[in-house]
């Protein structure tokens, strides 16, 4: 497998690019490589300008459940297009996105759309701050809600890799206002309550946290957040940026059963383009200008690609039995994956929800941040590059999450763990 091209293309990207790259998470210094620039992406494959082949379970870091370039899709968007890309003005189809998203997910009632989850969260905190009054914010270790300021704090995904607690720039008077909490840690979250008690505008969580690695959220866990919110007056935030029509149409709170009062969205419903969205509550949602006092805009929001795209998607994640196929895919690669970690006497743990799931290179159990750091970051590193090698890719990093999309068929999954045994292999030999 040569990497010429792309080694070309990182010497490149480096001088003009900081780091190389749009995203800190895409580099893979932490796993020793130069990252393949891809060129192209059908189903679940991609290929990289170099003509390597790649299985993957990335997915674009969870939007493409569908696989990349579905005919759909690209249809739909290439039909918007030729109508033009841009109008910064009312559309019907937003109105129709809006509305199946309204019809999806249970606590929506109003939705606006934006263009990214970072836009997504960072709204969604200003409405609470606007509706509640209240200054504080609770979020939790090891989860991400985007780069906005106050949520930077002990925040995961690329922080974790990278090794950031969190980041300078951010002014302490901001952070200061974050209370971060361990996940799954009920009588911590009580304690801060009863410490602030009104002082709390919303706790905003992930509720199946995606960015420390998978971690589910412990029995009660969810509902012990509800009921603290209720007690408190605070608005419970649901990050389902990645598992809103992940673990269900109506996302986690539907997989669940818990309501959250706002939800923030992206990922999926975009297949692939720049769109996120919040909502909630009317009695919220109509907080927001131009009906309310809490501003937000975009020129952007409500892109006519992107809600082509979204809408597209949305139609076809409705199809007869899609959660039952994505739930029987998930749980062939990932039982797959333990019996062979287990067959080769490695310390392993795995979390799965859905098609969402993680296999930790330690003992476990994981349930929280400090848990999840305990995995040993340099035989993952040796495992990875022996998986690249091989032809899958993965996210390179060990906190994060693997994707299962609709595309992965059973000779797919099979290849997969045709190649994580040999890449097994070879790093316990
Ligand atoms: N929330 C969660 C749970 C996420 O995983 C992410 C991104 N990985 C974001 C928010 C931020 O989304 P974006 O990268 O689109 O700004």
């Amino acid at each position: 497998m040569t990497n010429i091209r792309s080694q070309e293309l990182w010497t490149r990207a480096q001088k003009v690019i900081p780091g190389g790259v749009n995203s800190p998470v895409r580099a893979m210094a932490s796993v020793g490589l130069t990252p393949p620039f891809i060129k192209s992406a059908q189903g679940c494959r991609v290929m990289d300008v170099d003509g390597n082949k790649y299985i993957d379970c990335v997915g674009s870091w969870g939007p493409l459940i569908l696989g990349h370039a579905h005919p759909e899709v690209v249809e739909a968007v290439t039909k918007a297009a030729e109508k033009g890309t841009s109008f910064g003005a009312s559309t019907q189809a937003e109105v129709e996105f809006a509305e199946k998203l309204c019809a999806s997910v249970p606590s929506l009632e109003q939705v606006r759309l934006v263009s990214s989850g970072t836009e997504a969260t960072m709204s969604a905190i200003r409405l609470a701050r606007g509706a509640t009054g209240r200054n504080k914010i609770i979020k939790f270790e090891g989860c991400y809600h985007g780069h906005s300021d106050g949520l930077l704090v002990a925040a995961g995904s690329g922080l974790i890799t990278l090794g950031i607690p969190s980041s300078p720039g951010v002014p302490e008077e901001m952070t200061s206002l974050t209370l971060n909490l361990p996940y799954n840690d009920l009588d911590a979250i009580t304690q801060a309550f009863e410490q602030h008690s009104r002082e709390i505008a919303a706790v905003i969580v992930e509720p199946v946290a995606g960015n420390m690695g998978v971690v589910p959220p412990a029995p009660g866990f969810l509902e012990g957040l509800r009921a603290l919110c209720d007690k408190y007056g605070t608005i419970l935030i649901f990050d389902e940026v990645i598992t809103g029509f992940r673990l269900a149409l109506g996302g986690a709170q539907e997989h669940f059963g818990i309501t959250p009062d706002l939800t923030c969205l992206g990922k999926i419903i975009g297949g692939g383009l720049p769109v996120a969205a919040y909502g909630g509550k009317k009695d919220i949602m109509s907080q927001i200008a131009p009906c309310g006092p809490v501003y937000q805009a975009g020129t952007l929001s409500g892109n006519p690609l992107a809600t082509a795209a979204g809408l597209a998607v949305l139609e076809l994640l409705q199809g007869y039995g899609v959660y039952d196929q994505l739930e029987e895919k998930a749980a062939r690669l990932f039982s797959g994956m333990l019996e062979l970690f287990e067959e080769k006497g490695l310390d392993h743990t795995g979390n799965r929800v859905g098609s969402m799931f993680t296999v930790f290179f330690q003992k476990g159990p994981v349930t929280d941040y400090a848990s999840a750091a305990k995995s040993d970051t340099e035989l993952f590193a040796r495992y990875y590059r022996a998986l690249l090698a091989k032809g899958v890719y993965m996210a390179p990093s060990p906190f994060e999450a693997t994707f299962v999309s609709l595309a992965h068929q059973e000779d797919d999954i099979d290849q997969i763990l045709g190649v994580c045994n040999q890449a097994l292999e070879e790093i316990t030999s």
